[in-house]
């Protein structure tokens, strides 16, 4: 039994898929290790480890007779992906992902196309169902992450694009692909229905991204991210591979968890994500927005505010990573705290440009992650907090998200700075925030605005605590 099963299998098969165990079981456990910031660095190393060994192990294939184009494929590869993690900067980082999702989802549709090129009469109604889904979602995946990274970019009209009858529209081209995947599952050679499908993805990709407003692009793309992870998992069943089908499904199933909870952080329905049209902005609504003047506070009344409270909580964005204002702010807390104060610092879910955004800032400052508090957390400690000092974030403390029920962004969950004795706003000017609406936190009684760029203004303000 042994030598025959030894006969049917030549070494490099068993070499291939011993590394592809491995490389799965580092996918779990990075994947498990991402969960957590203390050890999300090891969770990337996990995943890059298993990622390589994946590469390795299928440089063992025995379908290979030419390596020419993959050494190709692995160099070109590897320059796109350097030059992207050496000159793409932080803050750009969500349009970076999206194009990754659209690479990873045209990879994917190029193999699934070209496995109906070779084999497409051969192969079974299960794998010509696998096919087809791959096709079906890496095509859409690819269309709307392209057009994901175009709102975030600006290069696209980051508000959202909205006709009459759209919906309809969007459900038609979705039965039409999915009428063409069914009909290429059922007949063998397909051709027309299968290459319809193909047309109907990147179509329905398009009209899936456009009519959502770039506010809500973070929910967008983790979706897509879940949707390229199920096109791989799709691939996996086509080529008959192990790992593709476990990352696959992971990526995926991941993503849509993720998904679901940005939703949730976000108070946004996740039927309207799936089928497009949601994050409308109202432009009444949104050209409302209280009006008042914003009263402004002298650096040194700020550092006397500061220096003398119990408790301060501080409130990163979009600003803080923009100025890279993380050390500036470590080293003001650093120095509250030797004066006796309290500091914690509040992190919205979707601060910043991505998600984790904040966290990752102040991981790198060593800001202690026992300082770190999340939304639900310290909402109910602002009434009794002194000063909250809010950096370069602006969508994720509107109070009209929860006030003004014909806003845009009503429903989605703040961070509830208004409800402090008094407030800092520290920013360059009167800029809007992502959504482009306007703040009315910024006119409130409570409120004091401190001009100026955050890492600049955190530092003197530090000067001027410590001879206050
Ligand atoms: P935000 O709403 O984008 O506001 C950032 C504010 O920072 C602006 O109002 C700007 O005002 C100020 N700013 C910019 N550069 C600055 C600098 N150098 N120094 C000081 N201030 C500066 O930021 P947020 O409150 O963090 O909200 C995040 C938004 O991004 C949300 O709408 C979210 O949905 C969206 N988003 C999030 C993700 C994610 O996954 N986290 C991804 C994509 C989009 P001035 O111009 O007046 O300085």
């Amino acid at each position: 039994m042994e030598t025959v099963f030894a006969q049917s299998l030549p070494l490099s098969r068993y070499i291939l898929e011993f590394t592809y165990l491995i490389a799965s079981i580092l996918f779990v456990f990075g994947l498990k290790s991402l969960s957590h910031p203390d050890t999300a660095r090891k969770g990337m190393f996990l995943a890059e480890a298993g990622m390589a060994a994946a590469i390795v192990g299928t440089l063992f294939h025995q379908d290979i007779h030419f390596y020419g184009w993959i050494i190709f494929g692995l160099i070109t590869g590897s320059m796109v992906g350097a030059a992207f993690a050496i000159w793409v900067p932080m803050t750009a980082m969500p349009q970076r992902t999206a194009l990754s999702h659209a690479f990873g989802a045209v990879a994917a549709a190029l193999v699934g196309i070209s496995e109906f090129i070779i084999h497409g009469s051969e192969l079974s109604a299960f794998t010509r169902g696998a096919l087809g889904f791959e096709v079906m979602l890496g095509t859409l995946t690819t269309t709307g992450s392209l057009i994901a990274a175009g709102k975030l970019q600006g290069t696209i009209r980051g508000t959202p694009v909205q006709f009459k009858g759209q919906q309809l529209l969007n459900l038609l081209i979705f039965f039409g692909m999915f009428s063409c995947f069914i009909y290429s599952v059922i007949y063998r050679d397909a051709a027309a229905a299968f290459y319809g499908m193909v047309a109907l993805g990147l179509l329905f990709g398009i009209m899936l991204v456009i009519p959502i407003g770039s506010a809500d692009m973070p929910v967008v793309m983790s979706l897509l991210n879940s949707y390229a992870g199920l096109s791989s998992a799709a691939t996996g069943f086509v080529l008959g591979n192990n790992v593709l089908i476990i990352a696959g499904t992971l990526d995926g199933f991941s993503g849509f968890i993720l998904s679901v909870l940005m939703c949730k952080a976000m108070n946004r329905s996740i039927t309207n994500v799936l089928f497009g049209g949601f994050g409308a902005v109202h432009h009444d609504a949104a050209a409302a927005g209280e009006q008042g003047t914003m009263r402004e506070i002298k650096l040194d009344d700020a550092a006397i505010q500061l220096r003398y409270a119990n408790k301060v909580i501080f409130v990163p964005g979009y600003g803080l990573a923009t100025a890279q204002a993380q050390h500036a702010v470590r080293e003001l807390a650093n120095v509250l705290e030797e004066h006796g104060v309290t500091v914690k610092y509040a992190i919205h879910p979707v601060a910043g440009r991505m998600p984790g955004h904040m966290n990752v800032l102040l991981a790198e400052a060593n800001v202690p992650y026992g300082e770190l508090y999340e939304m639900e957390q310290i909402n109910p400690e602002f009434p009794t907090t002194d000063v909250a000092v809010v950096v370069g974030a602006n969508d994720v403390v509107n109070p009209d998200a929860r006030d003004n029920p014909n806003s845009p962004i009503a429903g989605m969950p703040i961070i509830e700075v208004d409800r402090a004795k008094s407030v800092i706003v520290l920013k360059r000017g009167q800029g809007r925030g992502f959504s482009g609406l306007e703040n009315p936190l910024f006119f409130k009684p409570v409120t004091n605005m401190l001009y100026g760029d955050a890492k600049s203004t955190l530092t003197s303000l530090t000067q001027a605590v410590q001879s206050a």
